[in-house]
């Protein structure tokens, strides 16, 4: 029953709204996880801003942005919250890639899912969302990066318990649906969340998987 609710929630999502064509295409691993990084409690634009600054200043790889000056990445990415502790991390992440990884995130990727995602959250300022949002965007992995929105609407509509953390909420939705489906379940999900399942004054009137939602109206 649930999970044809979820199904029926997926098609009209994907019909709401569009795809990013750029998400499609496998990213570069790193450029994912500072980019990840970057966006810790930031707005989207916000984020694309201080990485454009910090793309132009540096080239995105461990190795430069290892031995780059601390106040000059904090520099480029003033325009993001936190720009201090998230300069610390980018300098960490990118040192220990470089001397613990040769300077590739490969050698992390090609390991199972479960000891790359252990892996990746083992390094400095890598929660679970960041390892997931790299492991699914840049390796393909199966799994479902639950950022607030994600994790909002599932528990609205009832697709994860109201009080379950962020690896239930994750395996909740993951029994949901078919692992080829999680890229757009990720991205769809976000999409309703900021479109019409807003944190405060949910449009339930204009949703449009309301008659799938027993939270309607709340
Ligand atoms: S009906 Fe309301 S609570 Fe349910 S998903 Fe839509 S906006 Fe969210």
């Amino acid at each position: 029953m649930k999970k044809k609710r979820a199904i029926a929630v997926l098609q009209i999502l994907r019909r709401t709204f569009t795809m990013p064509k750029r998400i499609e295409a496998k990213r570069d691993p790193f450029k994912t996880l500072i980019v990840t990084i970057i966006s810790q409690n930031t707005a989207d634009r916000n984020t694309a801003r201080a990485f454009e600054r910090l793309s132009k200043q540096f080239e995105i790889k461990p190795e430069v942005l290892a031995k780059a000056e601390n106040s000059q990445i904090e520099e480029t990415l003033r325009v993001a919250g936190l720009y201090r502790n998230k300069a610390k991390a980018i300098k960490r992440v990118s040192t220990i890639i470089l001397e613990k990884f040769h300077g590739s995130m490969q050698s992390i990727l090609s390991l199972t899912f479960e000891e790359a995602r252990k892996t990746l959250i083992e390094l400095p300022g890598i929660g679970p969302k960041t390892a997931d949002v790299v492991l699914l965007f840049s390796a393909n992995q199966p799994t479902i990066p639950v950022d607030t929105h994600v994790n909002r609407v599932s528990k609205r509509l009832c697709f994860a318990s109201p009080n379950g953390d962020y690896d239930a909420v994750r395996m909740n939705l993951q029994l949901l649906y078919n692992p080829r489906d999680y890229l757009a379940v990720h991205v769809l999900l976000i999409a309703q969340g900021r479109r019409y399942c807003k944190a405060r004054r949910p449009l339930c009137e204009q949703c449009p998987v309301n008659m799938h939602c027993p939270s309607r109206g709340l």
